[in-house]
């Protein structure tokens, strides 16, 4: 509850005209040279803030406030039907059908498993949307008491982990483990920005940000270019920078340990877990990707955060058009990697 306090602490104060600031990413826009100030709304969504801001030469303000209520509905959508904890949600109906045959898939529940496919395949299954058995045993976001699983408990949901357990048609699914399921935590947030920005897109918006927490998408024209740039959070300190890099037409994504964890015995153990281990995955303190569709990035953060500084950078050099920073510790100091075409634009902020 104390992130929510804080981001709620954060956004009840006006904050700085230059700096809307999450916990994980601050997009930070001069408007000075802006011809029109946005158009906006905050709302809080998918368990994050989600900020959606809309320059527009058309003076007709009421216009582009319904159009970004029905961005705000569009990503909605995709939060009912993604949500695991809602047991009338599309994501629940088709984990529901595991062992029981195929279940029919909508057109976006289609897109996010074919997406998390690709990333599954990407990754050589360092993410994988099947992995409900073992993020249900864990319980991260549905239990407030929080301990280490059992081993034995671990070694168990580990057998229904993974793509081997189901088949993805064109519009249905087959789960044939009975005790494998879904989960799309890591991904369906990014899926939502995409659908905001994408409809905003279509009814003529070309110049846009959608910003939900540790996931952001913008398009640019000439009212903003130059004017946008991305600040990545400090792992290890709640109100610092560690970097912030320029950022016109494209999508970044922040996974990191810090967002969601429990300490047990001195050690910490978080939501981002390694489906070989079954344990939180321990080689990088947080993973910024930056590419073209906020899915795509969402996904590979949590690809990357579980392949760890080495696999990982090589996953996102040989990726094309995907940028990435990892922050990871070496013997006590916090270092990072970055990629080759990021590199020149990424201005490091910390001391
Ligand atoms: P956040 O949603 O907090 O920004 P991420 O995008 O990194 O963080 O997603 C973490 C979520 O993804 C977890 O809460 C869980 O629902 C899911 N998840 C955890 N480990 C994996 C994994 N290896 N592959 C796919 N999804 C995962
Ligand atoms: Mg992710």
């Amino acid at each position: 509850m104390r992130y929510l306090e804080k981001i709620k602490q954060l956004f009840s104060f006006a904050p700085a005209p230059q700096v809307v600031a999450t916990l994980v990413l601050v997009f930070s826009l001069s408007c000075s040279h802006s011809p029109k100030t946005p158009v906006e709304k905050t709302v809080f969504l998918m368990d994050t803030v989600v900020t959606i801001k809309v320059f527009t030469q058309d003076s007709h303000h009421r216009t582009t406030a319904a159009l970004i209520d029905s961005a705000v509905k569009r990503m909605e959508q995709i939060e009912a039907l993604a949500d695991n904890y809602q047991s009338g949600s599309e994501l629940a109906m088709i984990n529901r059908s595991a062992g029981q045959g195929g279940a029919a898939l909508s057109v976006d529940m289609a897109a996010l498993l074919e997406r998390a496919w690709f990333i599954d395949s990407l990754s050589a299954g360092a993410f994988t949307a099947a992995i409900a058995s073992l993020t249900e045993l864990w319980g991260f976001g549905r239990h407030t008491e929080m301990s280490v699983p059992d081993p034995g408990d671990i070694q168990a949901a580990l057998q229904h982990v993974g793509r081997r357990v189901f088949t993805l048609a064109p519009d249905r699914v087959y789960i044939h483990d009975p005790l494998g399921g879904f989960d799309l935590g890591g991904i369906a947030k990014g899926y939502a920005v995409d659908a905001a920005v994408e409809f905003l897109q279509r009814r003529g918006m070309a110049d846009a940000q959608v910003d939900a927490g540790g996931d952001l998408r913008a398009l640019s024209s000439s009212f903003t270019a130059g004017q946008r740039n991305v600040y990545v959070r400090h792992p290890l300190k709640s109100d610092g920078f560690y970097g912030r890099f320029p950022l016109d037409n494209g999508a970044v994504a922040t996974s990191g340990d810090y967002e969601r964890f429990f300490m047990a015995e001195g050690v910490r153990y978080h939501h981002i877990l390694d489906p070989h281990t079954g344990y939180p995955a321990r080689q990088c303190r947080s993973v910024t990707i930056v590419g073209a569709t906020a899915a795509l990035c969402d996904g590979l953060a949590t690809a990357v955060f579980v392949l760890g500084p080495e696999k990982g950078m090589a996953l996102i050099e040989s990726t094309p058009a995907i940028e990435g920073l990892i922050i990871f510790e070496e013997n006590g100091n916090l270092i990072h990697k970055i990629s080759s075409g990021l590199e020149p634009v990424f201005e490091i902020l910390h001391e």
